[in-house]
């Protein structure tokens, strides 16, 4: 441990595609209401991906990237958790004014902020972080999974959004880390899962975790209305956030079904709006997600609900973080790359 020097490591975006691992200085810590965390895992997710190049429209450089954050308190001030509390983190930071805020919607802040993107995150020795934002983990959660606490609640809330019941059918579109795990939570709630994935790799991986899937080689409208008898899916999930999938979406969901937008689509795309009027279909966004959704997440992972020790993860050092994002970005068979900042892998 560096902390006596004042120093830490950390992986520090010093520019488009270029982290520098080495030394910087600790984080200030505000004395009122905020706390110090050692860092001990960090999940690196698809918006650290444009971040590292340089596509997301708000980070700057130089960052630490990182939101997907499992650790525990080096030091906190008055009314934060004990020295020592493990923790996850809500990693969102809305203004508490705007129209949002004010309706108690701070998840859709209109100028929503994440610890990772527009402050500094996880992807050091330690971080600092406001106490309101601490989650403390119950003892049966591994500090590991604790790192996929913040992308399952977004996975929890997408669920939450699409009003599912026993017996409903969704299709996921998209078995990367985020379709996966929403389709973890919609079989968890009571739905039968279909996936539909262009990729091999990632097609097989849900198979293995007990989905139904689309063949790669057919046509996913055919697929999905033979699998509902004609009728279409009661929801679906759109993970993929393709042009080509946004073309498909209203064809695949029944008349008074639910279209369920947890990818982000980066442009706008097409989207058959007949067929959406003809059918009453809802279509609703999904964005980050509620305290209530993190807190959901940190209990399913905590009664072992999702079987996520089969969740294909990677574990790397802070030194590889380059390869960790290579292995990410590669879209295979690793579903979620977790990069170890404590120093024991
Ligand atoms: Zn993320
Ligand atoms: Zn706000």
């Amino acid at each position: 441990m560096t902390h006596s020097t004042g120093q830490m490591r950390a992986a520090i975006l010093v520019a488009p595609e270029t982290i520098e691992v080495k030394d910087a200085p600790l984080p200030e810590v505000p004395s009122e209401g905020w706390s110090l965390v050692r860092c001990n895992y960090t999940g690196l997710c698809g918006t650290d991906f444009s971040i590292l190049h340089g596509t997301h429209p708000r980070a700057r450089f130089p960052l630490i990237m990182g939101h997907e954050i499992s650790g525990q308190i080096e030091r906190s001030s008055a009314g934060g958790p004990p020295e020592g509390t493990r923790v996850t983190v809500e990693p969102l930071i809305s203004c508490g004014v705007c129209v949002a805020c004010l309706a108690g919607n701070s998840h859709v802040c209109t100028r929503l902020e994440l610890f990772g993107i527009d402050r500094p995150g996880s992807l050091a020795e330690y971080v600092a972080l406001p106490n309101d934002r601490l989650i403390p983990l119950p003892d049966s959660i591994s500090e590991l999974q604790a790192a996929l606490t913040e992308p399952l609640a977004v996975a929890v809330h997408a669920v939450s959004l699409a009003k599912l019941e026993p017996g409903s059918i969704a299709a996921v579109f998209g078995a990367g880390p985020i379709g996966m795990l929403t389709g973890l939570v919609a079989r968890h709630a009571g739905a039968e899962v279909i996936f539909i994935e262009p990729g091999a790799e990632r097609l097989a991986v849900a198979a293995e975790l007990g989905f139904r899937t689309a063949p790669a080689d057919t046509d996913p409208i055919d697929f999905l209305m033979d699998a509902t008898g004609g009728a279409g899916a009661d929801v679906v999930f759109d993970a993929a956030a393709h042009p080509s999938v946004a073309a498909i979406l209203p064809a695949v969901t029944r008349p008074k079904g639910r279209i369920v937008l947890v990818g982000v689509y980066k442009k706008p795309a097409e989207i058959n709006l007949q067929q959406l009027t003809f059918r009453e279909v809802e279509m609703v966004g999904v964005r980050v997600y509620t305290r209530a959704d993190v807190e959901r997440a940190v209990q399913l992972i905590a009664e072992d609900a999702l079987n996520l020790e089969e969740f294909p993860i990677r574990v790397v050092p802070l030194d590889d973080v380059q390869k960790g994002f290579d292995i990410a970005m590669a879209s295979g068979r690793v579903l979620k790359v977790i990069v170890d900042t404590s120093g024991r892998t």
